[in-house]
C-alpha cells in the first residue's frame, strides 16, 4: 500500500493526476497537497473489510489526525463518524457537518466546562476515570449515555509516547475496575452502552491489537455479567499503522478484518452479548498517506557533511523531530532517477534536531529542487506551528489532476493577529 509513486511525461511526480512542481510554483512552498481520492480509498477498503464480515460495523475517524475541513467533509460523505478528543474537535466536527450522533468524545482529564460542552452539544461521552463520572453526573440529564474507555493492559505502538494502554498509560479505567465502575454508573442514573479501547498508535502487527480485542471483549463480558450492562457498541480504538519505509510491509486489511471480526463473533457468542456494533477509530490509517509535503531546496551546503536545506521545518511537520520518524522523501522533479548521494535534509529552524532526514540516499540534489515528503496527511498539519515566527503553510486538495486551496497560507499579519501590547508599552 506504499504510495505508487505517478511520474507525469516531464518526468515529474504526479499527485492525485496534478503535477507536484507545478503545484509548488503555482501555490508556493512549503504546501501540503492532500489527494482526495486516496482519503475515499483508504476509508473504502477498511470500512468494505469489516462491513462485509460483520455488518453492524462504524468507523470514528479519529480527526486529532488531520483536522482539516476539507478532509473532514469527505470523510462525513463517506458515512464515517467522528472520534473528538477536545471541544475543539467537537467544534470543528459539527462545523464540518457531522451530526452528534455521529461524534465519540473521548477526552482526557477533561473540566468540568469541557463536559458541560460536551453535553450541550449532544455528543456520547467516553468517560476516561471515575473523577470524570463524578462530575459528570453533575450536570448530567437523568439517563444519559455514556461509554467507557478501559485501559485493557495491553499496548504498543510506533513510539513510546504513542502507546496509551498498560500500565504505564495515563488512559482509561483499570481492567479491574471495570465492572464496579459500571454498577456505579448505573446507580448514579446513566446508561452505559458502549465500551472502549485503544491502546496505540502506528501498529503494524496484528496480534497486539488481537490481544487487545480479545481482552476488551472479556472485560465487555464480565461487565455485562456483573452490571447487567447492555452494550450498542463496542469500540476497538485506532492505531492501524501505514508504512513510512517502503521496505515496510502494510497491514493486510482483509485478513486483519477476518481474525478481528472472528474474534469477535466468537466473544459475543460467548458472553451472550447480542449483536452490538463494532468500532474502529482510525486516523493515519485513513489520511496518513493522503498528504505530501512539498518544500523547496534553496541552500546545498558542503558542511562536515552534506547538508540539503529546505524552507520547512519541524514546526511545518513535527515527527521527524519529535519521534525520530522516518518519512520517505522523493525528488519531485525526478522522483525515479537512481540515488546517487546521501545527504542530510535539514529544516529552516533554528534548531540542530530540525532534520527531516539523515544520510538519505536521494538523486543528486540541486538547489531549486522540490522535494515531497511522503506520508504527511496524519499528524503534519495538525501539529504545526508558527514557531520562529514562520506563518503556518497553505494546503491545497487534488482530484482528477485539479487543485483548489483548501487553507491559504498565514501571512505575517497572523502572526500577531491575538496580541495586544498595554497602552503602557506602545511605541510614542
Ligand atoms: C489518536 C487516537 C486514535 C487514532 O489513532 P491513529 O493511530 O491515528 O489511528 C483513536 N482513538 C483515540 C481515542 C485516539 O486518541
Amino acid at each position: 500500500m506504499f504510495p505508487d509513486i505517478d511520474v507525469n511525461d516531464k518526468g515529474h511526480l504526479t499527485i492525485g493526476g496534478a503535477d507536484a512542481v507545478d503545484l509548488a510554483d503555482r501555490y508556493g512552498t512549503p504546501l501540503y497537497v492532500i489527494d482526495e481520492m486516496r482519503i475515499r480509498d483508504n476509508y473504502r477498503r477498511l470500512y468494505r473489510a469489516f462491513s462485509e464480515r460483520y455488518s453492524r460495523f462504524q468507523i470514528f475517524y479519529a480527526c486529532k489526525a488531520n483536522t482539516g475541513l476539507a478532509v473532514m467533509r469527505i470523510l462525513e460523505e463517506e458515512g464515517s463518524g467522528i472520534d473528538a478528543v477536545s471541544p475543539g474537535e467537537i467544534y470543528t466536527s459539527l462545523m464540518a457537518g457531522f451530526e452528534p450522533e455521529r461524534i465519540l468524545y473521548t477526552g482526557n482529564n477533561v473540566t468540568d466546562s469541557e463536559l458541560r460542552f460536551a453535553v450541550d452539544a449532544g455528543v456520547m461521552i467516553n468517560v476516561d476515570s471515575r473523577s470524570q463520572l463524578r462530575r459528570l453526573a453533575e450536570i448530567a440529564p437523568e439517563g444519559l449515555r455514556i461509554s467507557f474507555r478501559v485501559n485493557p493492559l495491553v499496548g504498543a505502538g510506533h513510539h513510546e509516547h504513542c502507546i496509551t494502554g498498560g500500565e504505564m498509560s495515563k488512559f482509561g479505567i483499570m481492567e479491574s475496575e471495570a465492572a464496579e465502575v459500571y454498577s456505579l454508573a448505573v446507580d448514579m442514573g446513566f446508561e452505559p452502552v458502549g465500551i472502549h479501547a485503544h491502546i496505540g498508535s502506528g501498529i503494524l502487527d496484528p496480534e497486539p491489537f488481537m490481544l487487545a480485542v480479545e481482552s476488551l471483549m472479556d472485560i465487555a463480558g464480565r461487565v455485562s455479567e456483573e452490571s447487567g450492562v447492555e452494550f450498542d457498541f463496542i469500540d476497538f480504538g485506532g492505531g492501524l499503522g501505514i508504512p513510512y519505509r517502503p521496505e515496510e510491509e502494510p497491514l493486510d486489511i482483509e485478513e486483519f478484518a477476518s481474525r478481528i471480526t472472528g474474534l469477535f463473533r466468537e466473544k459475543l457468542s460467548e458472553y451472550g452479548l447480542g449483536k452490538p456494533v463494532m468500532c474502529l477509530e482510525p486516523g493515519r490509517y485513513i489520511v496518513g498517506d493522503a498528504s505530501y509535503l512539498l518544500t523547496r531546496v534553496n541552500t546545498v551546503k558542503e558542511s562536515y557533511r552534506r547538508f540539503a536545506g529546505v524552507d520547512a521545518g519541524f514546526n511545518t511537520l513535527l515527527r521527524p523531530a519529535m519521534y525520530g520518524s522516518y518519512h520517505h522523501i522523493l525528488v519531485a522533479d525526478r522522483p525515479l532517477d537512481e540515488a546517487v548521494e546521501e545527504i542530510d535534509i535539514a529544516g529552516n529552524v533554528c534548531e540542530s534536531g530540525d532534520l527531516f532526514a539523515r544520510d538519505r540516499k536521494l538523486p543528486e540534489i540541486h538547489e531549486g529542487d522540490v522535494l515531497a515528503v511522503m506520508n504527511a496527511g496524519a499528524y503534519a498539519f495538525s501539529m504545526a506551528s508558527q514557531y520562529n515566527s514562520r506563518p503556518r503553510p497553505a494546503e491545497v486538495l487534488v482530484r482528477d489532476g485539479e487543485s483548489e486551496v483548501v487553507r491559504e497560507r498565514e501571512t505575517f499579519a497572523d502572526l500577531l493577529s491575538k496580541q495586544t501590547v498595554p497602552p503602557r508599552l506602545l511605541k510614542r
